[in-house]
């Protein structure tokens, strides 16, 4: 197996894109908002608890929209809970994501036909980057979907749209002080 000082040679030199090593800390310290709305939720606090440990892929829940990086939504969104979905989604910092987790937030799960009080699809109230599917899917697939986005984030350049927010916070700044 290779170690670290074979890839690195003698003069211990990494070479990596930016971009990359964005991307690499950006994936490996994805925390979650965790937004469990019915029976799926158990199946995520499932996948944070002892047995699957979500920790040890640096997925860390917070309470707090405001330190996430990917929304979960578990469970049926009513049409009541939507407008305060989208409170949160647009609290979060951006870049952020959203995993859809179960047929319920897919789709509307049992309720596509007759739930008049659920939303068909999350998708409806914010974009979605990964679709889990099952009712309920097992923690497993939730660590899948947390795997797709990964992949995701991989191919992403995050580069470029930091140094624009950047520039233009810079000359916004500049505009107030003239
Ligand atoms: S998809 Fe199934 S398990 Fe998940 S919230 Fe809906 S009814 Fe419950």
């Amino acid at each position: 197996m290779d170690t670290m000082k074979d890839k690195t040679g003698q003069g211990g030199i990494i070479l990596a894109k930016l971009d990359d090593l964005l991307n690499w800390a950006r994936l490996s310290s994805l925390w979650p908002l965790s937004f469990g709305l019915a029976c799926c939720a158990i199946e995520m606090m499932g996948a944070h608890a002892s047995g699957y440990d979500l920790d040890r892929l640096g997925i860390i829940p917070r309470a707090s929209p405001r330190q996430a990086d990917v929304m979960i939504v578990a469970g049926t969104v009513t049409f009541k809970m939507a407008d305060r979905l989208r409170r949160l989604y647009d609290q979060m910092a951006e870049p952020r994501y959203v995993i859809s987790m179960g047929s319920c937030a897919n789709c509307g799960g049992p309720y596509w036909q007759h739930g008049y009080h659920v939303v068909k699809g999350v998708h409806r109230i914010v974009p979605v980057d990964v679709y889990v599917p099952g009712c309920p899917p097992r923690p497993e697939a939730l660590i899948g979907g947390f795997l797709k986005l990964q992949q995701k984030m991989r191919n992403e350049h995050p580069l470029p749209p930091l140094l624009a927010r950047a520039v233009a916070s810079i000359s916004s700044k500049e505009k107030k002080i003239t």
